[in-house]
């Protein structure tokens, strides 16, 4: 499931062939994603110039020059390649059944832009000038400025969650996926069974900046892999990356000093890791 780094990655490898190119054509080959399509989806895009691409929490943002904003969400398995020639012969997906949208950007290449979703948990929606849609309740950025130890803090106070279930609440702070606030936790040596405004001032200004550096490190080995994207199957936006603890149960803890295994809890439904003798 594609978390934040992995958006970050894809919205970088999109940026160069779609910002300030016009969508010349628009194929959809279904109705529905996760949700409908929007009306006159393809009238709405097609000779309409993708003036900016953003990203905000796990949203990819694409600014029109319509003055709407195309919203795209990757879901569980959602995942873009970029192509040249026509679709679908010239398509690197193995299976283009589900291949659910195609777009044609202007330009000498005429880049397709293939939109493949097996589980079609992702969606696309277009938002009036200035409307926030499924955005409006998404708390601070992790790596912006407005996301520190204070703000942590204060959002923090009356919580009584565990701390794990708290970073998951995207009203506290968008975008962080389970595998992300396992290991901003470890780094952090804080217990993700911690009530949450039990911690300290201290505590959580260590924990904003892990946050901040597991995201950033992995925002960078996504980067790395863009250079030879082509190479491994076409699709932006996967990449391997070594964790800590996540999916680490029972091996040895990471600290070198620490003998104790990295142990696999259930909290709200999801698989916590972590280590019970460095995490407090
Ligand atoms: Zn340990």
């Amino acid at each position: 499931m594609p978390e934040l780094p992995e958006v970050e990655t894809v919205k970088r490898g999109l940026a160069p062939v779609m910002e300030g190119r016009v969508f010349t054509s628009v194929v959809l080959n279904r109705k529905d994603i996760r949700f409908p399509f929007p009306e006159n989806f393809i009238k709405r895009l097609e000779g309409k110039t993708l003036t900016h691409l953003g990203r905000r929490a796990k949203f990819l943002v694409a600014e029109l020059s319509s003055g709407e904003t195309l919203l795209m969400h990757l879901g569980m398995s959602g995942r873009f390649s970029i192509e040249e020639g026509s679709w679908p012969a010239d398509s690197g997906n193995t299976n283009p059944k589900h291949d659910h949208v195609v777009f044609t950007m202007s330009g000498k290449e005429a880049p397709l832009i293939v939109y493949n979703d097996p589980r079609r948990f992702g969606f696309m929606e277009l938002l009036a000038n200035g409307e926030q849609g499924r955005m409006a309740e998404l708390g601070p950025e992790p790596l912006s400025n407005s996301f520190n130890g204070p703000a942590l803090f204060s959002a923090l106070t009356k919580k009584k969650a565990p701390i794990k279930t708290a970073l998951l609440d995207q009203r506290i702070v968008a975008g962080l996926g389970n595998i992300y606030v396992c290991e901003a936790l470890f780094d952090a040596h804080i217990s993700p069974l911690r009530k949450s405004c039990d911690l300290t001032e201290a505590e959580c200004e260590a924990l904003s900046t892990e946050i901040k550096t597991v995201l950033e490190i992995a925002i960078k080995a996504g980067g790395s892999t863009l250079k030879d994207f082509a190479a491994v199957d076409g699709a932006l936006g996967y990449f391997q990356h070594r964790f800590k603890v996540y999916g680490h149960e029972n091996d040895a803890c990471p600290n070198t000093d620490c003998p104790h295994e990295i142990q696999r809890v259930k909290q709200s439904g999801r698989s916590t890791f972590y280590c019970p003798h460095c995490q407090i």
